[in-house]
């Protein structure tokens, strides 16, 4: 069993007065694919320093596999480590730069040349096994410092952006192979992005960080679909989740939830809800656009239109707001085009007007 245990992880680097990492726990289990991720310095490279025993902590412990590792040298913590700066060895070939954690476990050599053909084959670097890193481009380099840390099998795997000098076609593509193979081996992994679209697609869970701190952590749908504050919802997904002022208002019949002067039904999730201002939060792909009016839809009108191939982005106005839809590709509108908009009550999330946090 190889489950990481993260408590209470602090770091203040000497010298700066805001930590790196505030106060982190968290749990990865055995065999489990969890990506860190946040925007640019929110701690997700020192919280896998802290992990790796590349830094340490001011506070806190680190587990891993029930084994206190917190005071532990690097060497000593049984992982294999693909970094940013991928250190390959210049003077050794790819093949052998590949093969070295297995050479330096004694590993026989048939057993050597069999896996190693594996990662190359897996990382597309098989017509590279015998040129030295100085004849490989940026990305190529790369691939082989992460065949370099598969290869070996370790039960803990750390990546920190594994794939950041790929363009966007081979980055697809490897982001692939890759949930394919760390699926297949079963090793826990620990895996740094500041990529959205990553996290999401790579994640059997994704913890995502903001100012050092875990702003949300858990399976990446449910991440998407129900993000705990403003900062979650705008961080994941693009285009980033849609964010309107709005209030409820118990006048009349039925409640209503009202949008400047434009009011539609309340959701009955808002039933118990005390307070009268709030913000909704929906995403793009969960509002329906008429081009006719009709029970409770919202008038807005169409200020963009990008088509992104499989769908249509629009920017639509709303009450003084910018707001992003998407429709099918078959939706033909211009800008300047009034529409109506519906959105699915059961898709929205509410948030609290005062801290943006959920209302549940
Ligand atoms: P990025 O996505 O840009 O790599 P990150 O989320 O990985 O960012 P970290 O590299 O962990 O963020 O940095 C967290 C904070 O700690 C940042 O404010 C950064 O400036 C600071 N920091 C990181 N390394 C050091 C260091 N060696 N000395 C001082 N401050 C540091």
């Amino acid at each position: 069993m190889a489950e990481i245990v993260l408590r209470n992880l602090a770091k203040t680097y000497p010298g700066t007065r805001t930590p790196a990492t505030d106060d982190i726990s968290l749990e990865v289990r055995d065999g489990e694919f969890l990506v860190l991720v946040g925007p640019s310095g929110c701690g997700k490279t020192t919280l896998l320093r802290m992990i790796a025993g590349l830094e340490s902590p001011d506070e806190g412990t680190v587990h891993i596999g029930g084994r206190d590792v917190t005071d532990l040298p690097a060497r000593q913590r049984g992982l294999s480590m693909v970094f940013q700066s991928y250190a390959i060895f210049p003077h050794l070939r790819v093949r052998q730069n590949i093969a070295f954690g297995l050479t330096m476990r004694k590993t026989p050599k048939a057993e050597v040349d069999r896996r190693v053909g594996e990662a190359a084959e897996l990382l597309h670097l098989t017509e590279y096994l015998d040129r030295y890193p100085a004849q490989l481009s940026g990305g190529q380099r790369q691939r082989v410092a992460v065949a370099r840390a598969i290869v070996v099998d370790a039960d803990v795997l750390l990546m920190d952006e594994p794939l950041s000098n790929l363009d966007a076609l081979l980055r697809m593509e490897f982001r692939t192979e890759l949930k394919r193979i760390v699926g297949k081996l079963g090793t826990t992994t620990v895996y740094v992005t500041h990529d959205q679209a990553e996290a999401l697609s790579l994640g059997d869970r994704v913890a995502v960080l903001r100012e050092g701190r875990i702003a949300q952590v858990g399976p990446p749908l449910e991440v998407y679909d129900a993000p705990t504050d403003e900062f979650v919802g705008g961080f994941l997904g693009a285009p980033p989740m849609n964010f309107l002022p709005a209030r409820l208002d118990r006048t009349g019949d039925r409640p209503g939830l009202r949008f400047g002067d434009q009011r539609i039904t309340a959701p009955a999730a808002l039933a118990g809800h005390g307070s009268e201002e709030l913000t909704v939060g929906v995403r793009a792909e969960n509002i329906e656009v008429f081009d006719a009016d009709g029970p409770d839809r919202l008038a807005a009108r169409v200020e963009v239109v990008e088509p992104t191939g499989a769908a249509i982005l629009l920017t639509v106005e709303l009450e003084g707001r910018q707001l992003k839809v998407q429709t099918p590709p078959s939706f033909r509108i211009g800008p300047g085009s009034p529409v109506w908009l519906s959105v699915d009550p059961g898709r929205m999330r509410f948030y609290r007007a005062e801290d943006s946090t959920a209302i549940r």
